[in-house]
């Protein structure tokens, strides 16, 4: 999955041998600049459509597998069609709040990502992580540059 196309998060593509195939939301896919589509050549890309979940700050995103346990959420502000990934875990939710945050101290002190395609929107998405992030069955928030996280522990 792939989350964004920012090229940190692309450039590597081409390296995870054995995957047959890679999604990503159609809003962040048709938004993509010819530069981002071309580090994508050669690989089997799925646009998925997003559609009404329960979680999100707009709840609309994608039940992975159709039975709760993974949501694609879409958290737009830092890109348009940005997915972070909601997963259902023994005692309840992590979420994995890829570039919609930098640190954990993004949602706590409500700091926007450095690099934003909307920034209200950007805001809203940080005021839905934080909210999130208080649920008692809220195991863990991580966001993907955070330098604060070392090892998962949980
Ligand atoms: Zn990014």
């Amino acid at each position: 999955m792939i989350s964004h196309m920012d090229v940190d998060h692309i450039s590597g593509i081409h390296h995870l041998e054995g995957a047959q195939s890679f999604i990503v939301s159609e809003l962040e896919w048709n938004g993509a600049k010819g530069h981002q589509r071309a580090r994508c050549q050669g690989i089997t890309i799925h646009p998925f459509p997003l559609k009404p979940i329960p979680f999100g700050p707009l709840k609309l995103g994608k039940d992975l597998y159709g039975d709760g346990s993974i949501y694609l959420i879409l958290t737009p502000g830092h890109t348009d069609g940005l997915i972070s990934v909601l997963v259902r875990v023994q005692d309840g939710w992590v979420l994995l709040a890829s570039d919609a945050a930098y640190s954990r101290i993004s949602w706590s002190e409500m700091i926007l990502p450095g690099y934003t395609s909307d920034d209200e929107m950007a805001f809203q998405t940080l005021q839905w992580i934080c909210e999130f992030s208080q649920r008692e069955d809220c195991i863990a928030v991580i966001a993907n540059h955070d330098p604060l996280v070392k090892e998962a522990s949980f």
